[in-house]
This record gives structure tokens, C-alpha cells and sequence, in this order.
């Protein structure tokens, strides 16, 4: 049992977040009506907007057939366009930087055919050794599609024995020793097992210094810090838009290209006819004229039904503001650590995330002992709470600041209570 529920229902009075705007789910056990939903780190919640979005969208298909193309409150021909001004704004881009496609791993690889040219003795792929399993599956296949053999050709960093996040001075350090051999450096913006935030504009000023090229996966990182790519003077970078960015299951990723690159004839791209400037895109050329934007990544025409509820999820990030978004997540994440310590002092859990909150985003991550999918089910069907578990042995929690409730943390708190034993 964890005293302090009238506090978190003050604090959730006092600092109330955006939750009227998104559909939670109901609890399926437990003594509240909603499920205290951690897990927006996995799969964001569904704004309420959504729906009628998507139906005007297909309604338009019904009413206007191919006509919808030209016609309509939004035209499907220019629809990515809806998208790339808040795409932008959200990581810090120029509107020409950012481009919303694909699915995530997708487009690490068409960027990677870019700004990854092995060549000579520079041809390390840098990794975090606890990358999410598909970058890792994709720098490894990028190195075979090389010739080169990516036990060699990727470079995964690890933390020091003992320790769960990797320490910024290390990774430095890796690439100041192979600076002359590194021909990518990718790596994750927060770490999705750990939720450690990199730190991105330091890393990315010392992997170009080493003249390597830097992106970053975003996945864990886009909606839920403030990004400044461009600022920042990272080469590309992805996201996807399906955890923090709530824009359903699968839902079209992101991509940002630096504006140094825009425009460049000399640049190796994957190309199809959405790669063609739009204003010559008809005239079916057999050679293509890209643009100076991110849009020249673009292959296929885009997936209309699927970009119409990036479009609304876009526009609740704009109107909020990350700035306001990471207050909130700042205060509400801090609250969850101050819960988590009272329960893990006498029991076999830690919190793994870096306590720093400049190093972290949303998500505590904890480290429980064997049978974290067990923990999480119990979670689930006995309490009403949803957390997220990566077997065997971390539970992740994330407080999303646009529509978590102190209460939820405090549930997840109390649940933990009933659910691990006391050791000490
Ligand atoms: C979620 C996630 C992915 C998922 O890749 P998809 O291509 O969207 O299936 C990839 N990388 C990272 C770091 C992730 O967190």
C-alpha cells in the first residue's frame, strides 16, 4: 500500500494535461473506470479527432472517385505537404527537411543508401549494443549489401560492466579512437529498453568532426523531447509516429534529411515518381528532376488513409508545444521516480533510466527480476494498469504528458505494492 493518492489527485487538478482529447481505453479490472495507461512509449493512444478526420478523408474517395486527387477540402495529390510544416516543427526542422513516409526501418534504409558509402578503411556502422532489434537487423544487412561482413562492419557500443546506459563521454571517446574508420554513426535518441536520452548534439558534433556521417532513430525521441535537428546539425534522422505521436498502429514515419544535403546531384538515392519534382511529375519523364527537399526520398505515391491521422496527431503536437509538453513530462516523470523509489527500497526492483532528467525522457524503465510479462499481465487483469514488458526482466512505464494523470502513476505505484514482495 502507498499513501499519497489525495496528492496525486491535487496534482492532476493542478496540472491537468490534454487527456480530453484522446480515447482511453477502459480498465478491465481494478477500481477505476479507465486503465492507467503507461504505454504510450509503445502505441500512443488514439485522439478523439481522429476518427471523423479519417472519414472525411474516405468520404472524399465515395464523393469525388479519382477527382479527389485535385478536388476537395484536401487533395490527395499535394497530402504530404499537409503534414510537412508540423513534422518540421515538432524535431526543429526547415520545412524542407522533414518529409512524412514509410514505416520507420523502411526509410532507414533508403536514407542509409544515401549516407551510408562505405569506402577504403571508413566503413564502420556505429550502434548502441541495445539498439532496437530492427536498426540492428538493418545496419547488419546494409553491410552485407556492401560485401563487407557486418560482424566487422558494426561497431556496437556498450556500457561499462555493470552499468545499463551508456555514458556520453564513452561514446565520445569511441569515436575520437576510430573516428578514420567510422563511416555512420546511428544511434538511438532514447534508447527504448533503457529510456536513456543521448545526447544528440554532442554526439553528432563529434562523429561529423571524425567525418563520419550521423543519424538518429527517433523512434523513442519524436513527440516526446524537443528535438533541434537542424540546429543540432545532425545529417538524417527517422522516427515513426505510432509511440509517442499517436497516430495509430504502423502509422507513416518521418524522415529529416539536413538541409546540406537537400539538392545534391551527386547524392546516391533510391528514386520513383514521387521522388520528381511535382510540377514535372506528369510529364512522365523517363529521367527524374528531385527537388532541394526531403521530399526527393519519397518513392511511391503516399498511403492517403494512412497519413490523414499523422495529420490530425501533427496538429495536437503544434497547438501544445513540446515545450509546454516536456514541463509537464519533466514534473510527471519526476513524480512516477518519487513513487518507484518508495517501492523499491524494500524490494528487489530498480529503476535503470538515468536519474538525470536532461538524460531521459517520459519513460522509468525497471529492472524486475525475471517475469516481467508475467508482471505486466498482472498488471493488467488484476489493476487496471498497462505498462509494457521486454522479457525477461524490464517492465517500462511512461507517463505521456499530453494525456497521463499523476493517478495513473500513482496506480502503477500501488499496484507494484500488491504484486512484487517485500524483500528488506
Ligand atoms: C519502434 C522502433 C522501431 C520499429 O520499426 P518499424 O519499422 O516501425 O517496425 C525501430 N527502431 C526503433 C529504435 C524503435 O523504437
Amino acid at each position: 500500500m502507498i499513501h499519497g493518492e489525495d496528492e496525486a489527485r491535487r496534482l492532476d487538478t493542478g496540472d491537468p494535461g490534454h487527456r480530453e482529447l484522446f480515447h482511453v481505453p477502459p480498465a478491465t479490472a481494478g477500481r477505476y473506470a479507465e486503465t492507467a495507461y503507461l504505454a504510450g512509449n509503445s502505441l500512443g493512444l488514439q485522439p478523439r479527432a481522429t476518427r471523423d478526420e479519417l472519414l472525411a478523408d474516405l468520404d472524399a474517395w465515395a464523393r469525388l472517385g479519382v477527382e479527389g486527387h485535385l478536388e476537395g477540402t484536401r487533395p490527395w495529390l499535394p497530402y504530404h505537404e499537409y503534414l510537412t510544416a508540423t513534422a518540421a516543427r515538432l524535431v526543429g526542422a526547415l520545412p524542407e527537411e522533414a518529409v512524412v513516409m514509410n514505416s520507420l526501418t523502411v526509410d532507414l534504409h533508403l536514407l542509409m543508401v544515401s549516407f551510408y558509402r562505405p569506402g577504403g578503411t571508413r566503413n564502420l556502422i556505429v550502434v548502441e549494443d541495445g539498439a532496437f532489434p530492427s536498426d540492428s537487423y538493418a545496419v547488419r544487412s546494409q553491410a552485407r549489401f556492401h560485401g563487407l561482413d557486418p560482424g566487422r562492419a558494426v561497431l556496437r557500443l556498450k556500457p561499462r560492466p555493470g552499468e545499463d546506459t551508456l555514458r556520453t563521454e564513452d561514446v565520445l571517446a569511441v569515436l575520437a579512437e576510430q573516428g578514420e574508420r567510422i563511416a555512420l554513426v546511428l544511434l538511438g535518441g532514447v534508447n527504448y529498453l533503457t529510456g536513456e536520452l543521448m545526447d544528440i548534439p554532442a554526439i553528432t558534433r563529434a562523429g561529423r568532426a571524425a567525418g563520419a556521417v550521423v543519424g538518429w532513430d527517433l523512434a523513442h525521441a519524436a513527440g516526446n523531447v524537443p528535438l533541434e535537428l537542424h540546429a543540432w546539425d545532425v545529417d538524417f534522422a527517422a522516427w515513426c509516429s505510432y509511440k509517442y505521436l499517436n497516430s495509430g498502429p504502423g502509422a507513416l514515419a518521418g524522415v529529416f534529411v539536413h538541409e546540406r544535403h537537400l539538392g545534391d546531384p551527386a547524392i546516391q538515392r533510391f528514386e520513383g515518381w514521387w521522388s520528381t519534382d511535382p510540377a514535372t511529375r506528369f510529364e512522365m519523364a523517363p529521367v527524374s528532376r528531385p527537388p532541394a527537399r526531403a521530399d526527393a526520398w519519397q518513392v511511391s505515391n503516399p498511403p492517403i488513409l494512412a497519413m490523414g491521422p499523422v495529420r490530425t496527431s501533427l496538429e495536437i503536437f503544434d497547438r501544445v508545444g513540446m515545450t509546454e509538453l516536456r514541463a509537464r513530462s519533466t514534473r510527471l516523470t519526476g513524480y512516477l521516480e518519487r513513487l518507484l523509489d518508495e517501492v523499491t527500497a524494500t524490494r528487489p526492483v530498480t529503476v535503470i533510466t538515468p536519474r538525470d532528467p536532461s538524460r531521459r525522457g517520459a519513460q522509468l524503465s525497471l529492472r524486475v527480476g525475471r517475469g516481467a510479462g508475467e508482471l505486466a499481465k498482472r498488471l493488467r487483469h488484476e489493476h487496471g494498469v498497462i505498462a509494457d514488458a521486454r522479457e525477461p526482466d524490464v517492465l517500462r512505464a511512461a507517463p505521456v504528458p499530453l494525456y497521463s494523470t499523476y493517478h495513473d502513476c500513482w496506480r502503477l505505484a500501488e499496484a507494484l505494492t500488491h504484486l512484487v514482495e517485500e524483500t528488506r
